[in-house]
């Protein structure tokens, strides 16, 4: 039988901190309903489709009879997790576990980095919420290859003009009439367990979560409440002036009539909230189009790449894998920063950087090569209505770094869990030479994260006490709102591609040879 330590192992070593549901026969909705804490999962030895079989079988006993309770799963999960957090400032562990109504549990810890200012450190429930953002988001970028993929064959040129308006055409139907029932297949959090109470700071974060107020919360010792009984009258999404938000301007200005105060509480009625995460592409209500651009960005490039005007090995390389794997990061990129969420300020923002991790002895001994390879990590940013809860993409790629299965070669974490405790800076140099980070953006946003992002980084491999701080090197790349639309022009991807791709192309350089 395996033990929850096992799993839990298993998870944060190589699953990315999370627990995917198996295919099930379960539908989406029998996990919605928030109020089944308990009964009404007897039945199956999985209600919540929680991703593996065995489990469950942790928690059941000899008896043949198997009661799989979910909310005692999820905290004895989180006491497991905690042990993978990386706390070398507070020593103090903190482990989260939430389940999304598809059945999938996404886990998170706390990520401090030494010697740093403490606004540097993300809390368990950011790091958890994170996770499921880029489980979310890694889950449907795989989908859209995997149908792209399957479409296969050349297509001229005519015929892909043919099927991008009827695209089009489908999306502005979808936009206009299908809204309501778009949203109810997106996934969303439906329970959160932690080992310890909330901070303020992660309420406030958690209140950006779709359907935030109805979210169980099961903390240690208590019994599952919701998340509006830990953060009454709460300020939230609704209290800001988001322009473009209309709908939601109009229901703002009735209520804060109404009730003679500025605090605006959501009550039973139903208010349309958009400002959500894990929504996917288009959260934000300012900036429909703008993130639609990132969209139909990887869109026309893969399109452009199958009907040959974008040619690998046309470049200098003339590497083929090499230039897949230019291809995947751009693609992968312009996909992060469609989903990053930020409705408050229009800046959606995602940086990437390429380092060199160990390769696992199974890595090894398939592919035959023993050195070490090179990956791309990413990050998003993720926006608060109180502002400054909010991560930065460097916040998440400090999640990036610490949850991912591959794990760069100069990461150790502090846990006894890995025989050692103390921690390396999250970034050195590995090889003598200067680390590149990718920032895609819009051009006309309210935040440059450009601009603060060399800093930070710096800030932190500077606290490498063996012997060689990193140099880093910000290679912004900024898009018009906009740009790709059906009309445009073909060749504007392949211009588009080759400007990107031009500045991605000096990594292969160091890493390859
Ligand atoms: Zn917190």
């Amino acid at each position: 039988m395996m033990m929850i330590k096992e799993v839990v192992r298993d998870a944060c070593e190589e699953g990315g901190y999370a627990l995917r549901r198996r295919n099930s026969s379960l539908g989406v909705n029998e996990c919605t309903t928030t109020e089944t804490t308990k009964g009404g999962r007897g039945e199956g030895s999985s209600s919540y489709g929680v991703s593996l079989e065995e489990q469950i079988l942790i928690l059941s006993t000899s008896s043949s009879e198997i009661k799989f309770d979910v909310d005692d799963f999820l905290r004895r999960l989180v006491h497991e997790v905690k042990e993978y957090a990386r706390p070398p400032t507070s020593n103090f562990h903190v482990g989260a576990a939430c389940l999304t109504n598809r059945g999938n549990i996404f886990l998170g810890v706390n990520v401090e980095v030494e010697k740093c200012a403490l606004n540097r450190s993300v809390h368990a429930e950011q790091c958890m919420i994170t996770n499921a953002m880029v489980g979310i988001r890694n889950a449907e970028l795989e989908e859209y290859r995997r149908k792209e993929k399957m479409k296969g064959g050349k297509k001229t040129k005519e015929e892909r003009e043919k099927e991008r308006r009827k695209e089009h055409e489908r999306n502005n139907n979808n936009n206009n009439n299908n809204e309501s029932n778009e949203e109810e297949e997106k996934e969303k959090i439906v329970k959160i367990a932690i080992t310890h109470a909330p901070c303020g700071h992660c309420r406030q974060f958690m209140n950006e979560l779709r359907d935030a107020k109805d979210i169980q919360i099961l903390l240690p010792g208590m019994a599952a409440m919701r998340l509006e009984e830990l953060l009454p009258k709460a300020f939230g999404p609704l209290d800001l002036e988001v322009p473009g938000d209309e709908e939601h301007r109009e229901e703002r200005i009735k209520r804060r009539k109404s009730e003679g105060s500025d605090a605006i509480v959501v009550d039973e009625e139903k208010v349309h909230v958009r400002t959500l995460l894990l929504d996917g592409c288009p959260p934000n209500p300012r900036d429909r189009d703008g993130l639609g651009t990132m969209e139909k960005f990887c869109k026309l490039l893969r399109e452009a790449l199958e009907d040959g005007r974008i040619r690998f090995g046309q470049f200098s390389f003339g590497n083929l894998e090499e230039e897949e794997r230019i291809f995947a990061a751009m693609e992968e990129l312009a996909h992060t920063m469609a989903h990053s969420y930020a409705p408050y300020t229009d800046s959606p923002c995602a940086i990437a950087i390429p380092l060199e991790y160990q390769r696992s002895l199974e890595e090894r001994w398939k592919t035959g090569d023993k050195r070490s390879g090179m990956r791309f990590y990413f990050g998003a940013s993720v926006e608060c209505a109180a502002y400054n809860p909010s991560m930065t993409p460097m916040h998440a790629m400090q999640v990036a770094l610490h949850c991912t299965p591959f794990r760069p070669s100069s990461y150790k974490k502090s846990s006894p869990e890995y025989g050692h405790i103390g921690t390396r800076p999250l970034f050195w140099s590995q090889r003598r030479c200067p680390i590149s980070i990718y920032v895609f953006g819009f051009r006309d946003a309210k935040i440059s994260y450009a601009e603060t992002l060399k800093k930070e980084f710096e800030d932190i491999a500077r606290r490498n006490d063996t012997d060689y701080a990193p140099q880093f090197i910000v290679k912004e790349i900024l898009f018009d709102r906009h740009m790709f639309s059906v009309e445009d022009p073909q060749d504007v991807i392949v211009r588009e591609y080759e400007r990107i791709r031009s500045m991605f192309v000096e990594v292969l350089d160091w890493y390859s040879l």
